[in-house]
């Protein structure tokens, strides 16, 4: 049994080896992305519940890695954290988006999606401030989305940064919400301008009354603390009516728009002015 036992944990150990050795490739390609930009970022549309109004875009990151194609970011942005490359890949993004967006011929909001290891650091203000100086971006415009496992790490830190940079005209969402350590103390103690309804809570809210009330209470929630809530990963007609009928301000999700390039050409007010 012994002998049976250390196999598998000499198995086990090989397992891990392969996959830390894959992680340290995958590490040194992203800090061979950074400096080839061969990063590009696409967006999704956020819109009013009741108006139908575009509200926003969400900015998401895509890495086509050399030889092996498009890796999805839920892979390579917990690579970049663990190997140091992340705050050189957040400042890339935080660059390219508002420069991006400045040009847009509407005025739209960004929202761009920060890691905590940015948030755990005071240059993370000064590099929002550049970016805005730098792009001509109103503040106004953009948006930061945290998650509370970000903000966990270190709470007085995280609350003195996105005050700073509050302070400067941006926004912040609480993304992911109800998932993770969510705490009701972390909505009354952090500047939160919206709460971004994770995902998972639309999956069974077509077909279950308790996802539903779920889905109503954090409304409730959000209604009593005058933050407006966005429900993501709308799919179905079925949970936009829900969303419609239980109060939701914004939503966002591929029934509204899949991540994309925006084509400016067809939107009705191009048109108009063309
Ligand atoms: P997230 O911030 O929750 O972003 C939303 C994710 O849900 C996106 O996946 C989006 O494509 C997907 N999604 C949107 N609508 C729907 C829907 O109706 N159904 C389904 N099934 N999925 C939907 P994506 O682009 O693969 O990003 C995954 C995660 O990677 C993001 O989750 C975010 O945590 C992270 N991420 C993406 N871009 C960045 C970035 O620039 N910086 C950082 N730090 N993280 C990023
Ligand atoms: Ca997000
Ligand atoms: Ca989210
Ligand atoms: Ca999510």
């Amino acid at each position: 049994a012994k002998a049976e036992l250390d196999r598998h944990v000499c198995y086990y150990e090989q397992e891990m080896d392969e996959a830390a050795r894959q992680r340290r490739a995958m590490g040194k390609d992203l800090w061979q992305a950074v400096e080839n930009g061969d990063f590009h970022l696409v967006f999704q549309v956020q819109k009013s519940v009741t108006t139908d109004a575009v509200t926003g875009y969400e900015v998401l990151l895509r890495w086509d890695r050399p030889g092996h194609g498009m890796v999805p970011p839920s892979e390579f942005i917990p690579v970049a954290e663990e190997c140091g490359a992340i705050n050189a890949i957040g400042a890339w993004v935080l660059h390219h988006a508002c420069r991006e967006a400045a040009t847009w011929p509407e005025p739209h909001k960004i929202a761009v999606n920060v890691s905590g290891l940015q948030l755990a650091q005071l240059e993370l203000v000064d590099l929002v401030k550049m970016v805005l100086d730098e792009s001509g971006l109103a503040p106004s415009r953009l948006e930061l989305e945290v998650t509370e496992t970000a903000i966990i790490a270190d709470r007085k830190r995280a609350l003195a940064v996105l005050n700073a940079i509050k302070a400067l005209g941006v926004s912040i969402a609480i993304d992911d919400f109800g998932t993770g350590y969510s705490s009701l103390d972390t909505l009354r103690s952090f500047p939160f301008d919206k709460i971004k309804l994770d995902r998972s809570f639309m999956v069974e809210v077509g077909r279950d009354d308790q996802a539903k009330a779920i889905v109503r209470a954090i409304l409730a929630l959000g209604k009593s603390l005058s933050i407006p809530v966005l429900a993501e990963g709308v799919e179905t007609v079925e949970q936009m009516d829900v969303l419609r009928a239980e109060g939701c301000t914004e939503a966002q999700g591929f029934l509204l728009g899949r991540p994309g390039r925006i084509d400016w050409t067809a939107m009705p007010g191009r048109l108009l002015m063309a």
